[in-house]
């Protein structure tokens, strides 16, 4: 685990059971409840009975999702020379979903009962209604797409689509990203953003849902190197679930077969997760030719896709590596690895073991007592000092410390400060001494151990 702390300076005095102990069906149901409670998500439109396939990210939801999406746009975009992004329209010329073969085959095979009318996915049903017993209609193929209109006139020239991924939005501007900045092969464009699919049966959570975030990169390489390309990708996938914290041997990768994958593709791996309710996919990683920049040159009309690659002077049609990241599956993911339930002292707990690169909170800051006015300005200073250098700092002071640190251990904040009546040098410290050696040190408590050590305030920037 990437950039995780404290393990190596406190003793563990405790046994901690990891997830993937506790049954399954009931890890999936405390997990739903503590996202409820402790505001990272919840169900949409809640309040007038929901809509199914939706959820809300809440504050601290809001604070670990953009986590996720900050590092993946610093790793993939930043901090490479071969990268850049782009923010396109989730509304496309419906031309565009034409092209992409979107229109006439994003589908999934679905069945109506003939008794009851409720329709299924073919995939999750067996020869009856699951729901009267009834028998099964003809296999239709359901396109999930979400129609709308655009503008005042509602005829079939003005139907659009939400978008179901975000590739589009990069392939149609494969063209302008060359003309403003000429790069050169190998290069890729990233989009982070919002994805829409009306899935038959929504189901696990925010794992499939109909609105989603998708975190795509179309890399373009010349064809002959197709191969290398792919094997950097494979392991940047692994480079980032570490970096996220996820345990290495929950990812599996699964070489999809001849028979499964899309006809355009020589070469696709799809990277799966042990989801408390199973082995599941995670990210897409797939070889896609030159399928998409030829299909949109043919629907555009458009001259897109040759380009001279630098390296060898000649012209080619360059082909596309796309390694495709889900938001919403890695938040998951992200919550399912982290929970934990142990026994600290005597007392158990539910702690959520987030490394410190996602955690929401990096910190939270106390008064020992809150009626004591001095403690609480010292406490407040030192709040405002860290939220200054650190943003996700988390202010606390209701109850006893022991229900303080239960509740940020709740949440995964990964350390507690307590500023107590040595850190203000105060000889007349209730504890009878006058510890005024400690002055300007307060206590700082690691989440994981639960293990204390006595610091410099000066030095707590640089350690959470
Ligand atoms: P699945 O087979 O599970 O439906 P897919 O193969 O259709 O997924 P892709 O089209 O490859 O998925 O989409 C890329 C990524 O987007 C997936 O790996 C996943 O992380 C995410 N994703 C796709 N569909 C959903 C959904 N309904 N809800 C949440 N995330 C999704």
């Amino acid at each position: 685990m990437a950039g995780e702390n404290g393990g190596a300076i406190f003793a563990r005095t405790h046994s901690a059971v990891h997830s993937h102990d506790m049954a399954e069906d009931n890890l999936m149901e405390k997990i739903v409840s503590l996202c409820k409670r402790r505001g990272f998500i919840y169900p949409g439109s809640e309040i007038y009975g929901g809509l199914a396939g939706t959820f809300d990210y809440g504050p601290l939801g809001v604070e670990l999702k953009n986590n996720v999406k900050q590092l993946w746009w610093r790793m993939f975009v930043q901090d490479r020379d071969d990268m850049c992004g782009v923010d396109a329209a989730i509304l496309m010329n419906p031309k565009v979903w034409e092209a992409s073969g979107h229109v006439s085959g994003f589908s999934d095979p679905l069945v109506e009962c003939k008794k009851c009318k409720r329709r299924f996915r073919v995939d999750h049903v067996g020869d009856k209604c699951p729901e009267c017993g009834g028998e099964f209609g003809e296999v239709r193929q359901f396109n999930m797409m979400f129609k709308t209109q655009i503008g005042a006139n509602e005829d079939a020239s003005s139907v659009s689509y939400l978008r179901p991924e975000t590739a589009g939005g990069i392939f149609v501007n494969f063209k302008n990203v060359i003309d403003s900045f000429h790069p050169k092969l190998p290069f890729g464009i990233a989009q982070i953003g919002k994805a829409f699919r009306n899935e038959i049966a929504p189901r696990d959570f925010v794992f499939r849902s109909r609105e989603f975030e998708q975190m795509e990169i179309e890399y373009f390489v010349n064809p002959s190197a197709w191969e290398s390309s792919f094997e950097e990708w494979r392991r940047a996938v692994h480079t980032w679930t570490d970096a996220i914290g996820l345990a290495e041997s929950s990812v599996h990768e699964l070489e999809v077969g001849d028979g499964d994958r899309a006809h355009y593709s020589k070469r696709t791996i799809d990277f799966e997760f042990d989801f408390p309710f199973g082995r599941k996919e995670l990210y897409g990683l797939a070889y896609r030719g030159d399928f998409d920049l030829s299909a949109h040159a043919k629907g555009s009309g458009q001259e897109l896709s040759i380009i001279t690659d630098d390296q060898t002077g000649e012209k080619v049609v360059p082909h596309v590596i796309e390694p495709s990241f889900g938001v919403d599956r890695t938040i998951l993911a992200i919550l399912a690895n982290a929970y934990t339930e142990d026994t600290l002292g005597s007392e158990p707990r539910t702690y959520l073991k987030f490394n410190k690169t996602v955690a929401p909170i990096k910190a939270a800051v106390f008064p020992l007592l809150k009626n004591k006015p001095d403690l609480v300005a010292k406490a407040r200073e030192v709040y405002l000092m860290l939220k200054k250098q650190v943003p996700q700092i988390m202010w606390d002071d209701n109850g006893n410390i022991g229900k303080r640190y239960r509740r940020q251990d709740e949440i995964g904040t990964p350390v507690c400060i307590t500023i107590d009546f040595n850190t203000l040098g105060d000889p007349s410290n209730p504890s009878g001494q006058a510890k005024s050696e400690l002055k300007d040190t307060v206590t700082i408590r690691d989440r994981d151990t639960g293990g204390q050590e006595r610091i410099a305030i000066g030095d707590l920037a640089s350690r959470i």
